[in-house]
């Protein structure tokens, strides 16, 4: 990769890190506020509970006092009444008591009920003191995070902003003012180029630019969007089984410098491959376990062609696909690695197919196969 590139890909990246830092920086003094908001509505929920005895208080010591008033204002009519001359006059200062009599108790209900009600208004102090309680812990709790928090982003940000400087610095002025221009219209100023697309803008690249892209020889930009584009060779998809199922097998070629054979045992070993190598009049055999690929005893080399050479193997052999060169061959030692293994194997499947369509041809399912095969 072209290592101004390789910069603008880790300036983008230090730039997301110094935005996200930045906004959780912002965000932290928000969430606090939103904490102690709380914590006043808790505050003024106490002091209306603790107002309410307060005023019942009041009222209680009211209705005392017009008792004791009540008490007094009977005992001077009972001192009149010693001293009334008529009938009627008697009678209307006994009226007059039982009048402030009647006074006392409906005031001394409403101390009641006041009592009664006290229960509540104390249970209500207490319930708002506790919440209160729990909610200065918290929110110490949560400032303190929200200090470290804040500075440890604070050290980041402070990291990044070092580490972006110096990217910025490495690059071709040129380029990053391309890069800073989308940058700024579009939020990112460098897009990742995978399966023939712009990942930023989703839209096809022109196969000339994909594979320079590729190439990179030299900066490419996407002509959609504009943002310079990358190729990550390790996002690549997997390479595409060379014997894709449900399509017709290609049938080895007669002629071929290199065979793979199939047999259903072999020397007390079972089920093996064999590889053969026809090199100047001569040719050599290498025998591989079928289910592990593992080489078995060593390459055989004999004078003649392949089939001249070991017209034993071949008897009850099927021939399969595969084409590598012999380097490949030595390069892989004594085992086969397992995607060519995995190809090995699927082409057998397909051959023994192939041959049980040619040996049932009225089996319904198979007979299409075979129909369409042939
Ligand atoms: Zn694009």
């Amino acid at each position: 990769m072209l290592p101004d590139v390789q910069n603008l890909i880790e300036l983008q990246k230090a730039e997301r890190e110094i935005f996200r830092l930045r906004e959780e920086i912002a965000a932290l003094p928000k969430r606090v506020t939103a904490i102690e908001a709380k914590l006043a509505g808790t505050k003024a929920v106490l002091e209306k509970a603790k107002a309410a005895i307060k005023a019942d208080d009041a009222a209680r010591r009211k209705y005392e006092t017009a008792i004791q008033d009540l008490q007094q204002k009977i005992s001077k009519y009972r001192d009149q009444s010693l001293e009334v001359k008529t009938n009627e006059q008697y009678k209307a200062l006994l009226h007059e008591i039982q009048f402030a009599e009647q006074e006392i108790r409906i005031n001394e209900d409403k101390i009641l009920e006041l009592m009664v009600n006290s229960d509540v208004r104390d249970k209500d102090v207490k319930a708002a003191e506790r919440e209160l309680k729990e909610e200065t812990a918290e929110i110490e709790k949560e400032k303190a995070e929200a200090r470290a928090r804040t500075a440890e982003d604070e050290k980041q940000l402070t990291e990044w902003n070092a580490k972006r400087d110096g990217l910025r610095s490495a690059v071709n002025p040129d380029l990053l003012r391309q890069y800073d221009r989308v940058a700024k219209y579009r939020g990112t100023g460098i897009s990742e180029a995978r399966d023939h697309k712009c990942l930023a803008c989703q839209v096809m690249l022109r196969p000339q630019t994909y594979n320079e892209v590729r190439a990179a020889k030299e900066v490419v930009f996407c002509d959609s969007c504009q943002r310079i584009l990358f190729y990550d060779p390790s996002q690549d998809k997997p390479v595409e089984p060379v014997v894709a199922p449900r399509r017709r097998r290609p049938h080895p070629k007669f002629e071929s410098s290199q065979a793979w054979y199939y047999r259903p045992s072999f020397e007390e070993q079972g089920e093996v491959l064999l590889a053969y190598i026809n090199d100047g009049g001569r040719s050599r055999r290498r025998v591989f376990d079928l289910a592990t690929g593992r080489e078995i005893g060593e390459i055989l080399e004999r004078e003649g062609e392949y089939r001249l050479a070991f017209p034993e193997d071949l008897s009850d052999a099927i021939r399969l696909n595969g084409s590598w060169t012999e380097a490949e061959l030595d390069e892989w030692g004594r085992e086969l690695p397992m995607v060519i293994l995995d190809v090995l194997h699927r082409d057998l499947d397909l051959a023994r197919a192939e041959s049980d369509a040619r040996s049932h041809p009225k089996d319904e399912a198979v007979a299409s196969e075979h129909s369409a095969a042939s």
